[in-house]
């Protein structure tokens, strides 16, 4: 059988609109990666081989009948904290492990409108509450890289899925970095859009002024592609913005003449890793020498930023969160006599250590007594933060950093420290505070062969210019990194 796990979307869809392949010969082949390789990694916690093939037959026939959808007929993986109707959408806990939806996001209706072929769910963190994948009920992921390492979280299983070939593409979610951290820890690329740019109807609330839909890709291109079939305005969700789709692909070879990059210097402080700070640096020189003038510049209040979201983040999940009380969905514990010791007992056995700490804290918060104190003075703070990012972008198009400090760590290594694990998302979480767009692309390795992420970030509904950089830079790397791949 023919093996297309090295190819991307672009070079997948011109094969099947040549009437080269077809889509149920690219989805067998994908099935069988994920048969033989995802027992090591775990990054798919389901996989619907029958409806795929199905998916696949019906886009042949699309195919045939004149279809041209860039997406028609390739196979992507859906992180599982995204509704489809009648499947399973677990969130990565045992309190939804029996979920399923009467309705289907409306990513995953833009992608059928697309002609995508939906291969599964992939693994995350419970709730999107981490940074590791390991807090999981169904196991955790592992980094195809090395197998001792994490793949990064809350989307480890969309990120891994695409680094070990299992499918050319992803949907994560990234409320606080989970998209575009595991995507530097796993080698891919990596989309947060602007806030309002993806609906968010059929993605389950975690924090909903944070929680933004988005593609991981093995590059640019690929993330472009899926980012056109999934943005637009949506009338089911009230925070989505009537602002007309670019062409995306039209920004891919704009390249960076003239396009001012910052370099915020509160990123590049101690703790950073010396081989990513290298990388970033390199990066800079890089863009610099294709056009593009490099500045320096300040972003004053970043060092509140992971203060502020940990305040903030769990107010709205312990919100959020409420709705999972053994009536409405999911789990509901048997051992209990009265309706208060069934509700108590639901979420006592339902919920893991991570997602209570994050209710007991935003729950805190926003009591009475300590409203004013915590949540009111992280979202004056978070005004700070965007106000730093407005000041920054009259002075240059784009900011360039690195995605995380560190690269992958030791599975174990962080995981009964919360403020360590939390202190990963430090050049993360500013993006989603302020609700602007940024990405993550591959930019080399550490000396001990882990991918490196470079971060670019942009004002909002900049993502053509995010691109327009981000390809420029992936080019000049040449096909030199793309082809390695990680020996799972
Ligand atoms: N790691 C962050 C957290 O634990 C971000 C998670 C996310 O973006 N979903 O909250």
């Amino acid at each position: 059988m023919a093996d297309f796990s090295d190819e991307s979307i672009a070079s997948l869809s011109k094969k099947l609109q040549a009437g080269e392949v077809s889509s149920r010969e690219i989805t067998e082949s994908f099935l069988k990666s994920i048969e033989k390789l995802n027992p090591k990694i775990n990054a798919f916690i389901r996989v619907e081989k029958e409806t795929a093939l199905k998916e696949a037959d019906e886009a042949d026939k699309r195919i045939a009948d004149g279809g041209t959808e860039k997406l028609l007929g390739i196979p992507l993986g859906i992180k599982d904290l995204i509704v489809i109707k009648d499947g399973l959408t677990t969130c990565g806990s045992k309190i939804l492990e029996n979920f399923k939806s009467p309705y289907s996001a409306t990513v995953i209706e833009k992608l059928r409108e697309a002609g995508a072929v939906l291969l599964g769910k992939t693994n995350m963190d419970e709730f999107a509450m981490g940074s590791s994948n390991e807090t999981s009920y169904f196991g955790r992921c592992k980094n195809p890289w090395n197998l001792d390492t994490v793949p990064g979280g809350s989307s480890g299983g969309s990120a891994a899925a695409v680094a070990a070939r299992l499918c050319p593409g992803t949907l994560g979610s990234d409320t606080g970095g989970s998209i575009r951290q595991p995507a530097a820890f796993c080698g891919v690329a990596g989309l947060k859009p602007t806030y309002g740019r993806v609906s968010r109807f059929g993605l389950i609330a975690f924090a909903s002024s944070l929680d933004q839909i988005g593609p991981f890709a093995r590059n640019v291109e690929d993330c472009a592609l899926i980012l056109q079939a999934i943005a637009g305005y949506d009338s089911m969700d009230s925070t989505s913005a009537d602002i007309p789709v670019p062409d995306y692909s039209k920004s891919l070879d704009e390249g960076v003449k003239g396009t001012v990059i910052g370099l915020p210097k509160e990123y590049f402080v101690g703790g950073v890793d010396t081989a990513i700070a290298a990388i970033v640096t390199d990066a800079a020189k890089k863009l610099e020498n294709e056009g593009a003038k490099i500045e320096e510049v300040s972003l004053p209040h970043t060092k509140y930023a992971v203060a502020v979201y940990y305040v903030i983040a769990p107010a709205e999940a312990s919100s959020n969160l409420s709705r999972y009380d053994g009536v409405k969905y999911g789990f509901r514990s048997d051992n209990a006599s009265s309706l208060s010791e069934m509700y108590l007992n639901t979420r006592t056995e339902g919920f893991g250590a991570e997602v209570k700490r994050r209710i007991m804290l935003g729950t805190y918060a926003l009591s009475s007594g300590y409203y004013d104190a915590y949540y009111l003075k992280a979202q004056k703070v978070r005004t700070l933060i965007t106000n730093d990012f407005k000041e920054a972008f009259k002075k240059c198009d784009l900011l360039l950093t690195p995605t995380t400090p560190t690269a992958a760590f030791n599975i174990g290594e962080k995981i009964d420290d919360p403020l360590q694990m939390y202190l990963n998302d430090i050049f993360t979480i500013s993006a989603n505070l302020s609700g602007i767009p940024a990405i993550s692309v591959q930019g080399g390795f550490t000396p001990s062969g882990l991918p490196v992420g470079v971060q670019l970030l942009a004002p909002h509904f900049g993502e053509p210019a995010l691109f327009s950089a981000a390809s420029a830079y992936e080019k000049l790397h040449g096909a030199e990194l793309s082809a390695k791949k990680p020996a799972v």
